[in-house]
């Protein structure tokens, strides 16, 4: 297990705002164990949908790589795949097995584990559409009883290991599909700032929650360094020297108005930890 004892989440934190603490990386069984050990102890992945609401924090963070970090075929029609495995190496790997399925969701910039947990999703597909079953420390699950939903699943537990089904088609329809949502993707979303993606939830199908910010006058707003993007509202962004309470003061500042005009009151999509 590797070990950083005063490690800097700002470094890997998404939005560039994170404190200094104990970061464990759990590579095999044994250092679970360990980290079970300690009933203090909250699992992440790519940090790209988590909050990190203070400085200094008591519990300590882990993440998985060595054996959660690996993708393996088990039979024609089903991959395996580490909890700790980030999206963009599991669609290289899709694309190098011709193995579709997945296209829309390039781009997400989460872990296997982290996907699945909150069931990330992208232009009408999500992470949770081929799954199969996940493996956490309690065994298998299949899908079936999973609760899933937008945004949502209740898995309580880490996912050490996915397992999807999995179909082929060509290898340049895969790619040219990649590309086309690729395209989509950057025409709608700043995608080389510093931000956790949408902030809030949409509060129903047919009512965005980039329309409420926008309507309610804040696109491009700013408290000091943290802004609401001008490209996409829900996108809230550290312009570079952005602090947790200018953050917290943007949401507050963001739901109070959208309920004083609107009455909805709009829920996080990120995680505040
Ligand atoms: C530019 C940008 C674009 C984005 N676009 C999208 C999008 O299109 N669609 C979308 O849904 N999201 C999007 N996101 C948000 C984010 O990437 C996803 O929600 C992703 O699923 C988070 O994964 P993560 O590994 O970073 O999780 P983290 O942020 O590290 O953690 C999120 C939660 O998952 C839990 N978790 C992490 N790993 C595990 C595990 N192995 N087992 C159990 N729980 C775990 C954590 O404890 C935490 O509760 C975007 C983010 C950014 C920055």
């Amino acid at each position: 297990m590797k070990i950083y004892k005063d490690f800097n989440f700002s470094k890997i934190s998404y939005l560039g705002i994170g404190p200094k603490g104990k970061l464990l990386i759990v590579e095999d069984e044994n250092d679970l164990k360990e980290v079970f050990q300690n009933d203090k102890s909250k699992i992440v992945g790519n940090c790209s949908k988590i909050f990190f609401a203070k400085k200094r924090y008591k519990n300590i963070f882990y993440r998985l790589d060595g054996i959660y970090g690996k993708i393996e075929k088990i039979s024609s029609n089903r991959i395996m795949v580490g909890g700790g495995v980030k999206f963009s190496k599991f669609l290289k790997f899709l694309i190098d097995e011709r193995i579709t399925g997945f296209e829309e969701l390039v781009g997400i910039p989460g872990t296997i584990g982290g996907m699945i947990k909150i069931n990330a999703g992208a232009f009408g597909n999500n992470i949770s559409k081929n799954l199969f079953s996940i493996i956490t420390v309690e065994g298998k699950t299949v899908k079936k009883d999973i609760t899933f939903s937008y945004r949502y699943s209740n898995i309580d537990k880490p996912i050490l290991f996915a397992i999807f089904n999995v179909e082929k088609d060509k290898r340049e329809v895969i790619k040219n599909r990649i590309e086309y949502f690729v395209k989509k993707r950057s025409s709608s979303q700043p995608l080389n700032a510093k931000t956790l993606g949408s902030t809030f939830k949409n509060p129903s199908m047919d009512i965005f929650a980039w329309k409420l910010i926008d309507d309610a006058g804040f696109r491009g707003y700013c408290i000091n360094d943290i802004c609401v993007s001008k490209k996409h509202t829900n996108f809230i962004i550290n312009k570079g020297y952005g602090n947790n309470s200018d953050f917290m003061k943007l949401i507050k500042l963001i739901k109070n108005k959208v309920f004083k005009l609107y009455k909805i009151e709009l829920e996080l999509e990120i995680e505040i930890v």
